[in-house]
């Protein structure tokens, strides 16, 4: 479940997260520069529009991580792209607390709007190449918050639709709707980078286009799982569900994908020994042999 960590490096870590950033930020670095070089004096007012914009996107990441814990989720990393990050939360299987964690990264950039407005106006009467900075950053923070806010799976925007969707048709239909409705507007993204002639947006389509396949996927598997029959004699010792019948736990080493409650947590292919066995419910991962102790007809009368 580890995201890929491919063309990035670690930047430091906070609060117990690991910030990750890729290396198109340099590609992003001369891309601004080159383009805006003109707007200032310095090429230092750059650097710092530069480093203002990763500080948003930043801010923007750590809201959805922070959100995420604060509900009872897993927050461990954040990978950052110059379009956006990548927030690898795994909030509780809730549609509330997975709404707050989605949309906690929008809010960061809705409270940013007044305060740089401020700012902005503060700094109006300011030397140019300040009022400048300022007026920019405005507008960036803005930019990226109606693009988050695009309901296109999985923009956090697709993602807060999804969450609210799960309310009324469940985890399975949101994310099989926003996910087709995110095929819809990675067309019409493509279109509009064909339009613009744009490589940027082309890439970021690119981007979208992949996670939204991933969604899709996911919400196969999670169909095959919920229609699957149940097993009996075994319970999930957090959540009492019994586990479905089939080969939905993949084996780490050799990559086969098996039904761990038939083989006893060991891989039939390379014999590799699982010590937990992961809830495909609620995600917690126990040793198996507290499954079959937690079984509904072995619990102790209450
Ligand atoms: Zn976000
Ligand atoms: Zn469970
Ligand atoms: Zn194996």
């Amino acid at each position: 479940m580890l995201p890929t960590q491919q063309g990035t490096f670690r930047l430091f870590r906070f609060a117990g997260i690991n910030v990750f950033v890729h290396w198109t930020w340099f590609l992003a670095a001369v891309v601004l520069i080159q383009v805006r070089s003109g707007n200032y004096s310095s090429i230092v007012w750059n650097v710092y529009e530069y480093l203002a914009l990763f500080a948003i996107v930043t801010l923007h990441e750590f809201g959805h991580a922070l959100a995420c814990r604060s509900v009872g989720g897993r927050a461990k990393e954040i990978v950052l792209w110059p379009l956006g990050g990548v927030a690898y939360v795994e909030p509780p299987p809730r549609p509330g607390a997975q709404l707050w964690s989605i949309a906690a990264g929008p809010l960061v950039n809705v409270v940013l709007v007044p305060l740089l407005y401020l700012v902005a106006i503060q700094t109006s009467q300011a030397p140019g190449n300040v009022s400048e900075l300022v007026r920019s950053v405005f507008f960036t923070n803005l930019i990226l918050l109606i693009f988050n806010l695009l309901p296109v799976y999985p923009l956090d925007g697709g993602q807060i639709l999804r969450s609210i969707l799960w309310f009324f048709v469940g985890p399975l239909k949101s994310l099989k709707a926003t996910a087709i409705l995110g095929f819809v507007g990675v067309a019409g993204f493509l279109a509009l980078a064909f339009w613009l002639r744009s490589v940027w947006f082309g890439v970021m389509t690119a981007f979208i286009a992949v996670r939204c396949w991933k969604g899709y996927q996911l919400a196969q598997a999670l169909t095959r799982i919920t229609t699957a029959p149940r097993r009996t004699g075994y319970a999930c010792p957090a959540c009492r569900a019994a586990p479905p019948q089939g080969a939905f736990w993949g084996c780490g080493n050799c990559r086969t994908d098996f039904d761990t409650f038939a083989n006893q947590a060991t891989c039939p292919k390379c014999a590799t020994q699982f010590t937990v066995t992961r809830c495909v419910d609620c995600g917690t991962a126990t040793p198996i042999a507290d499954w079959s102790l937690s079984a509904p007809d072995e619990l102790p009368a209450q």
